[in-house]
């Protein structure tokens, strides 16, 4: 099926569906859905969950008690036996707090179309909407089961969604993730690194900085000497980055601080890596006499590793030629929850979603005229798998 030229008869058909794109997509996007407000993500979800019943398939909604309800839509056009799962994958909601729309309306200009959470990644839910009404249309059969879970809490760490999305991939031969691709030129992440998280806190002693100084021991100091040992553990070259994003410390002046901490960023490629970074954590003792250092984290989020999207890539990149499109791949610094399916050892391909840029910025945006060709090459990969 993959030599046929699939992905052009459904590129054809999508081309003429974007202005019907566009109209779901403002829907999507004026919807607001922020992880953290339920009522607001639900609205979203039944706006969501709406579109996609009109397609004839099986929509359950899960409900969530703490967050947003997730969202599962089933389609098996071999009503008989699929042979096999495919996942789609991805999120509604995004980071803009209720009423951001006031300021960055959605609106389609120069090409682009902008709006809170377009790009990152309500675009890429219309796309696999529509991805799928071109199987329809052009009637190609996917002979695997194809389940669509669109979650709602991914921007603050899947905590809600994580073991609903574990247990699709694990019944699922490829995952293929709708988060929003990189660069003007849409690569595909093929790799992500893995994220973390951890906090040194120090003890020291407070003490009159002038008439006690030797009485006491000093809090900032130690944390500096610390972060200073642990800057030089970056290494660009193995894409091991540590930075401290917070630090706290101290009361006064003429006061010796008593207390600091620090909160670091962890990410890696490699689970060697990863576990090394930690190993070196846990191993810091303090440098001043008298502190006393508390360590806690680390990483969360494993790491996306290459070999695991290697096979996708060369037939997303085969499919794609057929489209005279070019395809490309990156390493992504951040994670998705791509990352935890990759975990698994389930095939997984990163960045199918949307081109365009800005996420999690007030210039959020897609390029609209990508959108029928990334929604045929979803297609024709569900179509050939
Ligand atoms: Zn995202």
């Amino acid at each position: 099926m993959a030599d046929s030229p699939l992905p052009l008869a459904l590129l054809c058909a999508l081309k003429p569906r974007l202005p019907d794109m566009l109209r779901i997509l403002r829907r999507f996007v004026t919807a607001e859905s922020p992880s953290l407000d339920n009522a607001a993500a639900n609205r979203c979800c039944s706006i969501i969950a709406k579109e996609w019943r009109k397609l004839g398939v099986n929509v359950e909604r899960i409900a969530q008690k703490h967050r947003g309800d997730h969202l599962r839509v089933t389609y098996t056009a071999d009503k008989s036996r699929p042979a096999g799962q495919l996942l789609v994958l991805g999120h509604y909601d995004t980071v803009y707090e209720s009423g951001t729309l006031a300021r960055m309306p959605f609106r389609i200009s120069g090409g682009k179309a902008y709006g809170p959470g377009i790009f990152d990644m309500k675009a890429g839910i219309v796309q696999a909407l529509f991805a799928l009404k071109a199987l329809q249309q052009v009637k190609l059969r996917p002979r695997k089961r194809v389940v669509f879970l669109w979650t709602s809490d991914e921007e603050i760490g899947s905590e809600s969604s994580r073991r609903l999305i574990e247990t699709e991939a694990r019944r699922s031969d490829a995952v293929f993730v709708l988060e929003p691709s990189f660069g003007p030129r849409g690569l595909l992440k093929t790799a992500r690194k893995g994220v973390g998280a951890a906090e040194l806190f120090v003890q020291g002693r407070a003490s009159h900085a002038g008439l006690a100084p030797e009485e006491g021991v000093n809090a900032i100091h130690e944390l500096a000497a610390q972060l200073t040992r642990i800057e030089l553990w970056n290494d660009a070259r193995r894409g091991v980055s540590i930075n401290a994003d917070i630090v706290q410390g101290g009361t006064r002046t003429n006061v010796i601080a008593e207390r600091a901490r620090a909160v670091l960023d962890l990410r890696a490629v490699r689970p060697s890596d990863m576990r090394r970074v930690e190993r070196r954590l846990r191993a810091l003792r303090p440098v001043h006499k008298g502190a006393k250092l508390q360590v806690t984290g680390g990483f969360d989020r494993p790491p996306l590793e290459r070999k695991i999207c290697a096979a996708l890539f060369a037939r997303a990149k085969f499919l794609a030629k057929q489209m005279n499109l070019p395809l490309g791949e990156c390493t992504a610094g951040g994670g998705s929850d791509g990352s935890f399916t990759g975990a698994l050892g389930i095939p997984t391909l990163d960045g199918l979603g949307a081109v365009g840029d800005g996420a999690h910025s007030d210039h959020e945006y897609v390029f609209i005229h990508t959108m029928p060709a990334r929604a045929a090459l979803l297609a024709a990969l569900l179509a050939s798998s």
